[in-house]
């Protein structure tokens, strides 16, 4: 028989099987560097045909496997513990379809979200769902997590964009799910709305038909900056009150405007303020004349010490690109970035922000914020280094409360980054035991053995079944760090 691992390579190949330590390492962990495991092996599938055939091996060896795109996932989504297999789909990149008539494209997961724009450009199209993260993930992980960006304020998550998707099921058979008429008609029940946000446990997305959106006649981009951030969270409410409802409101604090003005992401935002507040208007031309001008009054109103507006595509880039480069820019303060992702109603995004602002200073960590103001969808960052346990473990103590804190407000534990291993324990604040137990119901109809990325996004209902082993696995890693290198993880600068 041999190995798991050899029948793999005997399937798809030498180079698209990787299973030593080193060629490991880069699939450890995504962007919530606080769980690693080393997978027992990742492979590179280039089809629909190679992703069914690697499943089906794995279903009759009952080996557990975890899907990735490209790693970006900041809940964990696509960590696998040392007995599970990853099935990478970033090889699989090629837009299969696009229809200018009907306004959809069918592609592969492992397509970039921005390259598929950059594709349709040319017919006046674009692809609207855009993460800060848009120029890497792929359209597989964005289907999974069901993904936000800065646009989706005005245009939705990716479930308002998903039509239909083709899923190759943990036992290696195939399932197509709605259709480019869209996900309802004529297949009953919506099952790529079910499909989409079930972050990688109900199996493989192959190909994956998306909404295609007309570009605006035109777009205005506007920085406002305040002294304090109460004025800045109080602006985006009354712009929300007024009536108006701007393609993207994003604020960003003095500590992360400091941070990217320090960094290779200098977008020119001033550094005397203690918040920045970014607003796009796109549709007809003249309603968005009157909306920036509507804008202006409020940000007025509350003592804004400056308004820009970009005058140029090239200007407007210069405003995005310190928005779209913040996490990176994070880098600067400590070796390792927390991107939190909790959801309080708007109205009271003052109060999570003084509440955060108190968690941060208890439990004595470095925190900054910068958000999607406009949905309530915060993303307080906690920056630290991941090589010191004691700081790992007021991060997460941190972390944690300030998702109690969320709920309290009447939000939620996730916005738009998942569940993943990240989140696992914190599910229970806010589903009772007969939510919980409907949706492993409804991920049983799906992936009846459990084997399809387990451990993530729905907490283990099944009695005897493993419980979660994230938080030993912290412990362990954090061990065997020490042991390999030293209690600095032989990383010291
Ligand atoms: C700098 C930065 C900025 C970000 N900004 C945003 C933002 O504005 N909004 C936002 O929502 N998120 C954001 N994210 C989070 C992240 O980029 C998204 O969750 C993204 O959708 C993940 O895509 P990925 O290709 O990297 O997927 P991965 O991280 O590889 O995987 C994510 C999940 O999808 C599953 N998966 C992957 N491919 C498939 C497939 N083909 N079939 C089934 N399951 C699959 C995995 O198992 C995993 O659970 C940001 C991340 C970073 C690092």
């Amino acid at each position: 028989m041999g190995s798991i691992q050899d029948r793999l390579t005997k399937l798809l190949g030498r180079d698209r099987v990787l299973h030593s330590p080193d060629a490991l390492l880069a699939w450890e962990c995504d962007g919530f560097t606080v769980h690693r495991g080393r997978p027992l092996a990742v492979v590179l599938p280039d089809s629909t045909a190679e992703v069914q055939a690697v499943l089906q091996l794995l279903h009759a060896a009952e080996v557990p496997f975890v899907p990735r795109g490209a790693g970006t996932c900041l809940s964990g989504g696509p960590t696998a513990a040392g007995d599970a297999v990853v099935v990478d789909c970033s090889r699989m990149r090629r837009v299969l379809e696009v229809s200018t008539v009907d306004l959809y494209a069918i592609v592969e997961p492992g397509v970039v979200n921005l390259d598929l724009t950059t594709a349709v450009h040319e017919h006046g199209l674009h692809y609207a769902p855009d993460p800060s993260s848009q120029s890497v993930c792929t359209i597989g992980g964005n289907l999974a997590e069901n993904s936000g960006g800065p646009h989706c304020f005005k245009y939705g998550m990716t479930t308002d964009h998903v039509l239909g998707a083709l899923v190759v099921l943990p036992d290696g058979s195939l399932a197509r799910l709605g259709d480019t008429a869209g996900p309802r008609a004529p297949h009953g029940l919506d099952l790529a709305g079910v499909f989409t946000g079930s972050e990688g446990t109900f199996g493989i997305a192959t190909e994956i038909t998306v909404r295609l959106s007309r570009d605006p006649e035109a777009i205005r981009t506007l920085l406002a900056s305040f002294s304090t951030m109460a004025d800045a969270c109080r602006t985006v409410s009354d712009i929300v009150a007024a009536g108006l409802v701007p393609a993207a409101l994003e604020i960003l604090d003095r500590a992360t405007i400091r941070a990217v003005e320090a960094s290779v992401y200098r977008a020119g935002y001033p550094e005397d303020a203690a918040a920045v507040l970014l607003v796009e208007l796109d549709g007809p031309e003249l309603v968005v004349a009157e909306e920036t001008e509507e804008i202006a009054a409020i940000t007025q109103r509350h003592d804004a010490l400056r308004l820009e507006e970009a005058s140029d595509p090239k200007e407007r880039k210069r405003l995005w690109k310190g928005r779209k480069g913040a996490f990176g820019a994070m880098g600067r303060l400590n070796t390792d970035l927390y991107v939190l992702d909790g959801v309080v109603p708007r109205t009271r995004l003052e109060d999570a922000l003084n509440g955060i602002e108190a968690i941060a200073q208890r439990y004595e960590v470095v925190l900054t914020n910068v958000f999607h103001a406009g949905d309530g969808n915060l993303h307080p960052n906690i920056s630290f280094d991941g090589r010191d346990p004691e700081q790992v473990k007021r991060v997460v103590a941190a972390g944690k409360e300030i998702l109690e804190l969320c709920v309290e407000l009447g939000g939620s534990i996730t916005g738009e980054h998942g569940v993943g291993t990240e989140k696992i324990d914190h599910v229970p604040m806010m589903f009772r035991e007969s939510d919980l137990e409907v949706m492993a119901r409804v991920r049983g109809v799906f992936d009846p053995t459990g084997r399809c990325n387990p451990g993530k996004a729905i907490p283990e209902r099944n009695a005897c079944a493993e419980p979660a082993k994230w938080p030993q696995m912290v412990a362990r890693v954090l061990d065997e760090t020490e042991e390999t290198f030293g209690p600095d993880g032989g990383r010291a600068p």
